[in-house]
């Protein structure tokens, strides 16, 4: 039977790119009765993060999305998480090395980076040659005697192409002589993504692996891992990947990237769904709207344009709105608004805010009102009160993006460090500096407090109006 899956690495926001090959794995799995399945790639242990996992289990969860083997659900084949399948790994390494297609290279990285320095400095190639991986046999066994750290590289052919067949693109060749000694397992002894990502798509039952196209360029090394162990090869398929509307890659600087957001920003699961399958791929009929069983129903992997889907906001904001009219009554809709924000627990969170600043209930809402918005309607002449020019008001707000992007905790006190490390980086007092945050993240200059609004609005949104306000 079919068996396909999603491999998910924990290492950041729930991403829509994920979400959308999970559903492209899900309804091919559907289309041909077979299962589809979730596993988690976090060997990266300094990257993944347990609450990077659990949002993306929720995201896809919230889209309907829904897997029927996983490190939360369990099934035969686990653990589904990677690094809990060391054992396994290391077993595997040492048949390759057993079995001569593999090798413990004792090269230290110092020592690839003066020969690629020395070839630069002679005008040459600076890229490594497979022989640069060897030491002569005295000095492989003096290291290896004395113990010193190594990673386990695969062997590649010396000549010669690797062709291949992609369900989309039909046969692929690539020369040996372009595919480099890839390290399998790290001097760490954890294993690289391609030797994880093979072992366990074979001890798994992957039969067919649809994931971006950006991992066009590894399957040469999948497939001749496949040949290394003796196993069949799943058929392979790269999707192609979102696009921003300008066509370069779908990315967070020029767009929102995270499920997070679009869950924030009030989108209902089944138009970000909808729209998802509608990236390169389209109904028999070429309706816009259709549910996830239809999408299921109808699932055609030949149908899948490869001409770069544009991921456009506009257009998802309509069929959003379609939705909302079509398929909410007026009671659905209250119930959507409800879980969305007027809860008991996201007010709760907003009444001591306001409670300081208002002298009837009247004045609430006027005042708590961003909390229970998108993007705040701007004017330039709001930044102009604050008495510092565009360009100073820009740079701040960028460079406060940019940092807040890799801010790893989102509460008060991290936010609270960020904005004073980068008003003594620029000079500029915090209260100067806060002032155009402020307008910024709640619309205006007399809001409630700005650090407290960063924290209850989450990481997405208040990226997303800082971004606004420089856009
Ligand atoms: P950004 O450019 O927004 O920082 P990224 O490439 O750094 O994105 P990652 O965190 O590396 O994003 O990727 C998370 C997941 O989302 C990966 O599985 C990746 O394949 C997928 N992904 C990222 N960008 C796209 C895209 N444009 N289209 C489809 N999938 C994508
Ligand atoms: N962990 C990889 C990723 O995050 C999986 C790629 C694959 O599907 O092989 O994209």
């Amino acid at each position: 039977t079919v068996r396909t899956r999603i491999a998910p690495s924990p290492t950041g926001d729930p991403h829509v790119g994920t979400a959308y090959v999970a559903l492209f794995n899900l309804c091919f799995a559907k289309q041909h009765g077979g299962e589809f399945i979730l596993r988690i790639e976090d060997t990266d242990r300094v990257r993944s993060t347990t609450e990077s996992e659990q949002m993306i289990l929720d995201s896809l969860r919230w889209l309907g999305i829904e897997w029927s083997e996983g490190p939360d659900v369990g099934g035969p084949h686990g653990p589904y998480r990677q690094s809990e399948r060391g054992d396994i790994y290391a077993t595997h390494v040492q048949k390759l090395l057993d079995s001569g297609h593999a090798f413990k290279c004792y090269r230290t990285s110092e020592e690839l980076d003066d020969m690629r320095e020395a070839r630069k400095a002679q005008g040459l190639y600076a890229a490594l040659k497979p022989e640069d991986l060897y030491l002569d046999a005295d000095e492989h066994a003096r290291r290896e005697q004395e113990n010193w750290p190594h990673v386990v590289r695969m062997k590649i052919p010396g000549e010669g192409s690797c062709r291949f067949n992609d369900m989309l693109r039909g046969e692929i060749e690539v020369d040996w002589a372009q595919v480099d000694a890839q390290i399998l397992m790290k001097s760490d002894g954890m294993p690289t993504y391609h030797l994880a990502n093979v072992v366990d798509d074979h001890l798994m039952g992957i039969t067919h692996v649809l994931r971006g196209e950006e991992w066009i360029n590894s399957a040469p090394k999948h497939i001749l891992l496949y040949e290394y162990f003796g196993w069949e090869m799943p058929a392979l398929c790269h999707l192609p990947l979102l696009r921003n509307p300008d066509k370069s890659k779908l990315s967070k600087r020029k767009n929102p990237t995270s499920i997070n957001y679009y869950k924030r920003m009030g989108y209902l699961p089944q138009a970000v769904t909808n729209y998802l399958g509608r990236m390169g791929w389209s109904m028999p009929d070429e309706r816009e709207k259709f549910t996830l069983d239809e999408m299921m129903a109808n699932f055609d992997i030949h149908r899948i344009s490869l001409g770069g889907p544009v991921f456009d906001l506009e257009k998802l904001t309509w069929l959003n709105g379609v939705y909302i009219r079509e398929d909410l009554d007026d009671e659905a809709l209250m119930r959507k608004l409800m879980q969305w924000a007027f809860n008991e627990e996201y007010v709760s969170r907003i009444l001591p805010q306001v409670r300081p600043r208002v002298q009837t209930l009247a004045e609430v809402m006027p005042l708590a009102g961003h909390f229970f918005a998108g993007l705040p309607n701007l004017r330039a002449e709001q930044f102009d009160e604050t008495g510092m020019t565009r360009e100073q008001t820009v740079r701040l707000l960028q460079f406060l993006v940019w940092r807040l992007e890799n801010l790893r905790c989102w509460d008060k006190e991290a936010l609270l460090s960020e904005v004073k490390l980068l008003s003594g980086y620029l000079e500029i007092k915090m209260k100067s500096f806060l002032a155009p945050v402020f307008i910024a993240v709640t619309g205006s200059q007399t809001s409630t407090s700005v650090m407290d609004a960063m924290v209850i609005l989450g990481s997405d949104m208040t990226r997303a109006r800082l971004r606004h306000a420089i856009a």
